[in-house]
């Protein structure tokens, strides 16, 4: 081993898996056209007024931004309807999760409860930061076994993670389950709702308790620009919490980690309503078209309120592995969920129409 000194679970961490590139794929296989459906990105890329106030913000980009982002924060809380002192954004809602678990766990005494599969940056974020991930197998249909969660909370656990809709399956909550959760944990456990795909569900009022986030004191929503709002690329996540959590959330937080450019833009995609909501029109009627086409070709589909679908491919030649394969020689980019623990299923995120349909053709090749 090297004398190069790094704490020991550093040599020892699994990095998070992130889909595969364009470019790598355009380059390995000598393809003229990739379309990437990996990622969960925006079917209609980067919204029209955002690009105009990334282009005339250009020249500020030699400026810092202002402490504390107070004017996204404000658009922010002015869209939710809720205080700004209860707002942090961040550099994705990547960051905002790592530092839950940097500011609300003590590392070695407090534990952290969520599913299994969840999202990755919670086990990478929990291992980093010396904080015990407890996981509860979901159910074999994906949907949550609620009391296996509870099972695993104690007066130790800081906090609870939920994805809803679920990141790989799609599957969502109802508000209602939500509730009991939040209502059955110990006063000291703080509930995290990650509503990153929340916009793209059919009723969001059904699914989320962020309308009613006063009942509840031990609430945190998170969500992000990087989905509906076409903004992956510049990294922007907030959430929305207890106040007092909000006021050190801030204090720890490095002071610039959301860009000039990023804090711009969002206030743009915040405006531009137009886009968000034909973007949710194309996600909602892709979601729809590839759900059937899908199970039309033998596979089993996992019913989705988000803007991806996983499936598993139908028994017999190629498996799930020969089958993304296949698709990338072809130049399509689904996601593998080996790295879920799923090595029978593949994501794939909603396209414009025309790449759902080049897609399901391909697919109809292979198959
Ligand atoms: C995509 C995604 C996010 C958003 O991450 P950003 O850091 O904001 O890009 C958060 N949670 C889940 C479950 C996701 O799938």
């Amino acid at each position: 081993m090297s004398s190069i000194p790094m704490r020991s679970l550093v040599r020892a961490f699994k990095p998070y898996t992130a889909g595969l590139s364009i470019d790598e794929i355009r380059d390995k296989y000598g393809l003229a056209r990739v379309i990437k459906m990996a990622s969960n990105e925006n079917p209609l890329g980067t919204s029209p007024l955002v690009r105009r106030v990334l282009e005339s913000h250009a020249g500020l980009a030699f400026r810092y931004p202002q402490a504390g982002n107070p004017r996204l924060v404000k658009a922010l809380a002015a869209y939710h309807g809720v205080s700004p002192s209860r707002i942090v954004v961040g550099n994705g809602s990547d960051e905002v999760i790592d530092l839950l678990f940097r500011v609300c766990a003590e590392p070695g005494v407090n534990n952290a409860v969520a599913f299994r599969p969840c999202f990755g940056i919670y086990t990478t974020q929990a291992a980093l930061c010396g904080v015990e991930l407890r996981q509860a197998d979901v159910n074999p249909d994906f949907s949550f076994p609620w009391d296996r969660l509870l099972e695993l909370v104690d007066d130790k656990t800081s906090l609870v993670f939920v994805t809803t809709p679920d990141n790989p399956s799609g599957h969502t909550a109802s508000a209602a389950e939500l509730e009991r959760l939040a209502r059955a944990l110990p006063e000291g456990c703080l509930l995290v709702v990650d509503e990153a795909y929340m916009d793209f569900t059919d009723d969001e009022s059904a699914h989320s308790l962020l309308p009613r986030l006063d009942e509840f004191p031990n609430l945190i929503v998170s969500r992000t620009f990087s989905k509906s709002f076409g903004m992956a690329g510049l990294r922007l996540g907030y959430a929305i919490m207890p106040e007092e959590l909000a006021d050190h959330m801030w204090r720890v937080r490095l002071p610039f980690s959301v860009n000039l450019m990023a804090e711009e833009a969002g206030i743009a995609a915040l405006e531009d309503t137009a886009f968000h909501d034909e973007t949710l029109r194309v996600v909602r009627e892709g979601r729809g078209y590839l759900a059937g086409e899908l199970e039309r070709l033998g596979c089993r589909v996992y019913p989705s309120q988000s803007n991806f679908l996983m499936f598993e491919v139908p028994a017999g030649a190629p498996d799930a592995a020969g089958l993304f394969e296949g698709l990338l020689r072809r130049g399509f980019i689904l996601r593998p969920l080996t790295s879920y623990g799923l090595p029978r299923h593949l994501r794939v995120s909603v396209g414009t129409a025309e790449e759902n349909t080049l897609l399901i053709n391909a697919m109809r090749e292979l198959l």
